[in-house]
């Protein structure tokens, strides 16, 4: 069975940036279980496991762009430094997550740290690098209905959601 829209998948992935491991599934030994066709991957590795099978290894290269997007320069914001929960220990450089209103969080760079705010950089860690995957393809199968619905994948075992 080929990979594609509607099909859930079972991967084991590492994920390379700038010749850095950045992470990998086989650190805690879990595949990583995704319903194709419902934007739960990045588009450019979506796009790569298309027309896939089970057994198969892939290297994909994924430029910015179909990644996590090129860098914007005007993303630069200064935040109050209560909004940090561990701003003491924060440095130039160092990636930290933020709460945002609506409940989301996000993962922001530090790009000043001052008396009493925080230069935050807006860009996701990983905007403008070129990202490179090597895919291990476990398993292939049809996406129950459920799932299609749901807009994920049920991992065998996971509790109903
Ligand atoms: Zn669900």
């Amino acid at each position: 069975m080929k990979a594609g829209k509607d099909k859930v998948i079972a991967i084991h992935y590492t994920l390379t940036v700038d010749g850095e491991k950045v992470e990998s599934s086989h650190d805690n030994d879990e595949q990583l279980w995704i319903l194709l066709g419902h934007g739960q991957l990045i588009p450019g590795l979506e796009t790569a496991l298309e027309g896939h099978e089970a057994g198969e290894t892939l290297q994909v290269e994924v430029a910015a762009a179909d990644g996590y997007g090129e860098r914007q320069e005007d993303q630069i914001q200064r935040m109050s430094k209560k909004y940090f929960p561990q701003a003491s220990r924060l440095k130039a450089g160092m990636v930290t997550v933020l709460k945002l209103k609506d409940g989301n969080q996000r993962a922001v760079t530090v790009h000043k740290v001052g008396m009493s705010a925080i230069d935050v950089d807006l860009n996701h860690p990983m905007a403008g690098k070129t990202l490179n995957f090597d895919v291990v393809i476990n398993d292939v199968r049809d996406a129950t209905e459920e799932e299609v619905v749901h807009g994920h994948a049920h991992p065998p075992g996971a509790e109903a959601h």
